[in-house]
């Protein structure tokens, strides 16, 4: 099996590193990431000018693998990562820093990477961790990484799934996504030239409900939720076309 890794958080992660070799158990391994952190960029695509990629140098500790340390987005480099090191069978994209649960699907750079390789035809996983200011122990999770792979590689392909994990996981679940209400919060500051800015916040409203990712995940347990791309509202199409 030929696997692309690759992440939002940049080629230094040590996210990615950890999520190479642990794809490394179950076949050959080729990287292509962001040369600077692309976090919350989405499915964003470079179309305004060239995309320039240059080979990346192994790490100092660990295996090698073949790698591009790209200059674009996290999608840029799964269509990139396609053309230098295809054809591929799998896309895994992380291990980001941060989670990327509920609405925050909608924004992240790591689950559009992988989106980006099941538009391709691949099967494709994002793999995220809470930052709490804690550097995540990616030698204890290497044995969830590798246990989830195993059990993402009996389903049916293609398939799209976003993981993410604990900290300190004890299980796995299989999870749908958390749709919660939030309140926005803007709150406004000064720059040392007197010049207004503004940090954009939000609260969500409700807790996340039991057997959601963002539940799952705050119960200890590795969520996997699989993900589909046709957004279309199904319950409001039929009866429209229904009185047409
Ligand atoms: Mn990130």
């Amino acid at each position: 099996m030929r696997i692309l890794v690759t992440n939002d958080d940049g080629i230094f992660s040590p996210g990615l590193w950890a999520l190479a070799e642990a794809a490394a158990q179950f076949g050959e391994v080729f990287v292509a990431a962001p040369d600077t952190e692309q976090s919350a960029t989405g499915h964003a695509i470079t179309i305004a000018h060239p995309v320039r990629a240059y080979p990346h140098p192994a790490p100092l500790h660990g295996p090698h693998f073949p790698a591009y340390r790209v200059r674009g987005t996290p999608a840029d480099c799964v269509a990139l990562g396609l053309y230098l090191f295809g054809p591929l069978d799998l896309v895994l994209s992380g291990v980001n820093l941060g989670s990327n649960l509920g609405h925050e699907i909608w924004h992240s750079g790591t689950v559009a990477a992988a989106k980006q390789g099941y538009l391709f035809g691949l099967s494709a996983a994002a793999f995220s961790v809470p930052l709490n200011g804690e550097v995540p122990d990616f030698s204890g999770l290497r044995p969830w990484l590798l246990r989830t792979l195993e059990t993402l590689l009996l389903l049916e392909r293609p398939f799209l799934v976003n993981v993410n994990l604990p900290l300190r996981p004890k299980g796995f679940l299989w999870t749908r996504q958390s749709v919660r209400a939030y309140e926005g919060v803007v709150i406004p500051g000064e720059d040392p030239m007197g010049r207004p800015f503004y940090w954009f916040a939000s609260r969500p409203l409700k807790e996340a409900e039991e057997g959601t990712d963002r539940w799952a995940v705050a119960q200890g347990f590795v969520s996997a939720t699989p993900l589909r791309l046709d957004l279309t509202d199904e319950a409001r199409l039929q009866p429209a076309l229904a009185h047409d």
